[in-house]
């Protein structure tokens, strides 16, 4: 049965502003010491202390990550709420993309639920998710199955724009190697097999292959390899391409479409190449309107209304993509600066540690907390996102 959540939402209320100026402290001290990915060992420590206090039951050093943590409670009968904290920061920018909000935000959500709810029927999971910005935790956090049995994985992004859920598509690298032959380009032409040559044909044939990919593919290359010096024909060149689609098999599709071109080229050209995956495969980023239109109300009633994306934009790739396609998840955007200025910039640096910074991550704090007492309170919510969920990947969206 169904409870009428209204004063629970009010205590929720009540339970984020008492602890208002802790966890504006929590993000300022992540801010004030940034880490990058893997290295967050004081953000754990930080982090993982707050929920301890607050009588979580902590586990650190979850899926083989060093600096990644589960808190729990709950009677653990009933649906289960996981509330991601990301704390990495970025080289020589330090919180240039907000992370260190999403953690106090995260934390405050979780910390605000148990505080209303007291003993919180069903599970909740406060999961330290490190190394966003490189690596992908939660990739490794998704195989090693630490959202099993999750039916809501819940976050928030600070960002430029405010929208409801985040247009992010699937992504993966590609090393491409072709193998030639060396020779004296004067003495011994006709013995030499260009493989740098057989490198620069395939970026030509990307540059037309370009003109036929769907909306949100596209291919990025660099040349990691492109011989050693001007008199000798390079035997072996290597690139490195990003590739990215709107969704995951749209991606798969560009991968094989990648890879023929090579073929075809070291064919034309008489080398011989291998393409190899680089790293993890980021998955497109599925919403959950479901949780995610819940959200948005809620954040609503603190002043901070979303909108839908805007048509044909992206704003890259992230490891929430492959929680989404898996359990119910939101991750949703909320402004800390305008739309004309960009996250992964000193200016935005500055924001996460300023008035507005603040601002959000409160409300966003309560607006989690209130969709995570939807989930647990309400089971006709968690019974709605996972008929969500599945329509949605049957349909390949
Ligand atoms: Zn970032
Ligand atoms: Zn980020």
């Amino acid at each position: 049965m169904s409870q009428n959540p209204e004063p629970v939402y009010d205590r929720i209320r009540e339970e984020v502003a008492v602890r208002a100026e802790r966890l504006w402290d929590v993000g300022l001290a992540l801010h004030r010491s940034p880490e990058t990915a893997f290295e967050e060992r004081e953000a754990a420590r930080l982090l993982t202390g707050e929920l301890e206090r607050e009588g979580f039951e902590v586990e650190r050093g979850v899926a083989g990550l060093p600096t990644a943590f589960t808190g729990r409670t709950g009677s653990g009968d009933g649906p289960c709420v996981a509330l991601l904290l990301e704390y990495d920061a970025l080289p020589l920018l330090g919180h240039a993309c907000g992370h260190n909000l999403i953690a106090a935000a995260g934390l405050g959500a979780a910390l605000a639920v148990r505080g209303a709810l007291g003993e919180v029927p069903g599970s909740l999971l406060a999961v330290g998710a490190p190394a966003e910005e490189r690596g992908g935790g939660k990739v490794v956090e998704v195989e090693a199955g630490l959202f099993d049995g999750v039916d809501a994985a819940l976050m928030f992004h600070p960002g430029v724009y405010s929208w409801s859920w985040a247009p992010l598509t699937a992504s993966a690298q590609i090393r491409v190697a072709f193998h030639g032959r060396a020779a004296h380009p004067t003495g011994n032409p006709t013995e030499g097999i260009d493989a740098l040559g057989a490198l620069i044909q395939l970026f030509n044939t990307l540059g037309v292959l370009d003109r036929r990919l769907p909306a949100g593919s596209h291919v990025q290359g660099i040349i990691t390899d492109g011989g050693r010096a001007t008199n000798i024909v390079p035997e072996y060149a290597e690139g490195l391409f990003g590739l990215r689609g709107a969704t995951t098999a749209a991606l798969e599709d560009l991968v094989e479409e990648v890879r023929s071109c090579a073929q075809g080229v070291a064919t034309a050209t008489r080398t011989r190449v291998e393409v190899t995956g680089v790293g993890g495969r980021y998955e497109h980023f599925r919403d959950n309107e479901v949780l995610s239109g819940l959200f948005a109300h809620h954040l609503d009633r603190a002043g901070i209304p979303l909108s839908e994306p805007e048509p044909g934009v992206y704003l890259g790739s992230s490891d929430i993509g492959n929680v989404s396609t898996r359990v119910p998840a939101v991750h949703p955007f909320v402004a800390i600066m305008g739309s004309d200025a960009s996250d992964h910039t000193p200016e935005f640096a500055e924001a996460a540690a300023g008035p507005r910074g603040r601002r959000v991550m409160l409300a966003a704090a309560e607006a989690l907390a209130c969709t995570a007492a939807d989930v647990l309170l309400r089971p006709e919510v968690p019974e709605e996102a996972w008929a969500c969920l599945r329509e949605k990947a049957a349909a390949g969206l």
